[in-house]
């Protein structure tokens, strides 16, 4: 018989909230690894759909949206004062707002995503406001003005999240594999110092989804292997990257910000249709769309040496997406008719037939030119590893359990991004989840196999420059 490991007990209630495709995958581990009191499992999720389900498991199901109006009185009325643990795996809610109030009442409190209340994705006007950067700096704000107390652990999916542990792994590996006998550094300065010294102009989130079903994809169906809500406020976002100190060239349409760290940019366009160079191990070199994430302004923003708009080092780092071929297929559908599918489906475990997602981080620009670092989980494997989730959604419900647990073990650290977490402690937890976690190399480039028959805007003294980068 498998045993698992016991992470400890919860005291108090745990509440879920949301119950989509990442919360059902995170329950049983949760379930799994914990001990707590039953009978104080809550979640709370709006979808009469997920009632039978919660019911037959005897877990009490709150049918409602919590909203601004809400939050207060709903969470006020399950969580004691000191106890517990809010999980929140939902579209549509207040990161902030939430992890403020679980504060306030020494709750542990831990999410995936910076995510707005409802509407804030469409209705805000300005693009700038719309940025993940915006929505990241009043989080950091917030751990400015009250550092310290309760743990709140924030953006602690599989990217954001685990991909920042990635980073230390691959950083590591480099030092070791380029003959530097890094001890591993204290704190954020000496990571900062040691990707610098390493050489390293950016990294790349670079992933490749394979799964796919047997069923294609109808006309007028959103298909992910994840939230198709989440996927489609994130892709029509501004596409934003951090950015490093070796660009020499910006897009025209790019910004920059006055306030806060100014570790990143964003360019006037939707992410989801903004095409960027970038190479993973099965298909090597690919597309990717360049989707705004908080891990992109956080990598660059934590291995900042120096300060502000001119640092004196800092890498560029940004999501380089290929999603399962259904969800590219849909973007075409989405961008190309500039309306928003009306049904939206997520491939689960039972249906998908084959296939692995493929996430890791390319660190690039430096001796050994590329490096890759990731997982490279099956569908296969996941079906043995855990219940009720794809490939996918096992390496962020994996990455959420992690975090538990380093929250339980530090529950008065404040506000905490992955970077700032122990990435070693994380990973031990996370790494039975994410099947074959490896390290490649690769001699490719942005410039390697273009095309000479058309004339390209491209700069051939840095292979690695974000112009290059940069599909046209
Ligand atoms: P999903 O679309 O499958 O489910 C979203 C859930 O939120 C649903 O259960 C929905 O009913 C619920 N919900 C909607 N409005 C709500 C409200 N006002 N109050 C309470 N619940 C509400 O999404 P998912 O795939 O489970 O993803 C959940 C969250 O995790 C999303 O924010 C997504 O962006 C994020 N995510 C992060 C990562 C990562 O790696 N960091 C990866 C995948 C998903």
């Amino acid at each position: 018989m498998i045993t698992h490991p016991n992470y400890g007990r919860i005291d108090g209630p745990i509440v879920m909230i949301g119950f989509g495709s990442i919360g059902r995958g995170t329950l049983p581990l949760i379930e799994r690894h914990f001990d707590y009191d039953a009978k104080k499992m809550v979640v709370i999720e709006p979808d009469h759909g997920a009632h039978t389900f919660l019911s037959q498991r005897g877990i009490r199901h709150i049918e409602t949206a919590i909203t601004r109006e809400n939050y207060r009185e709903v969470l006020g009325g399950i969580f004691e004062q000191g106890k517990g643990f809010c999980v929140n795996l939902s579209v549509d809610t207040s990161s902030l707002d939430l992890m403020k109030f679980c504060r306030e009442m020494g709750v542990l409190y831990i999410d995936t995503v910076v995510e707005p209340w409802e509407g804030f994705y469409f209705e805000t006007e300005s693009n700038a406001e719309r940025t993940n950067y915006a929505l990241r700096q009043k989080v950091r704000d917030e751990k400015a003005r009250n550092p310290g107390g309760t743990t709140a652990v924030s953006c602690c999916g599989a990217n954001p999240g685990m991909v920042s542990w990635f980073v230390k792994e691959a950083l590591l590996t480099l030092a070791r594999d380029t003959g530097q006998t890094a001890e591993m550094p204290k704190g954020r300065e000496g990571w900062a110092r040691l990707m610098q010294s390493l050489g390293v102009k950016g990294v790349h989130i670079a992933e490749r989804d394979t799964q796919k079903s047997t069923r294609p994809k109808q006309i007028g169906t959103f298909v992910n292997t994840w939230s198709v809500e989440g996927f489609i406020a994130e892709g029509f976002q501004p596409a934003e990257l951090g950015w490093g100190t070796h660009e020499t060239w910006r897009p025209e349409d790019a910004h920059g910000f006055d306030q806060g760290c100014q570790a990143a940019i964003w360019i006037g366009r939707p992410g989801a249709i903004t095409r960027v160079h970038s190479w993973c191990p099965t298909p090597g070199p690919q597309y990717g769309f360049l989707v705004t994430h908080n891990e992109a302004i956080s990598i660059a923003d934590y291995y900042t040496v120096g300060e502000g708009d001119m640092p004196e080092y800092r890498p560029t780092c940004h999501y380089a997406y290929h999603p399962c071929d259904d969800a590219v297929l849909s973007l075409h559908e989405t961008f190309g008719s500039g309306i928003i599918q009306e049904k939206h489906h997520i491939l689960d475990e039972n249906e998908i037939t084959e296939g692995i997602d493929e996430l890791g981080v390319l660190l690039y620009g430096h001796e050994k030119n590329a490096l890759w670092y990731g997982s490279r989980l099956s569908i296969e494997e996941t079906r043995d590893l855990a219940p009720f989730q794809n490939a996918t959604g096992l390496q962020v419900s994996s990455a959420v359990l992690a975090g538990m647990v380093w929250a339980l073990e530090n529950p008065q650290a404040g506000i905490v991004e992955t970077d700032e977490m122990d990435h070693a402690r994380c990973l031990e937890v996370q790494r039975p989840y994410l099947g074959p976690v490896e390290a490649h190399y690769t001699d490719w480039t942005p410039l390697t196999n273009r095309w000479s028959q058309f004339e390209e805007d491209i700069d051939g003294d840095e292979p690695w420059s974000f112009r290059n980068v940069l599909a046209t």
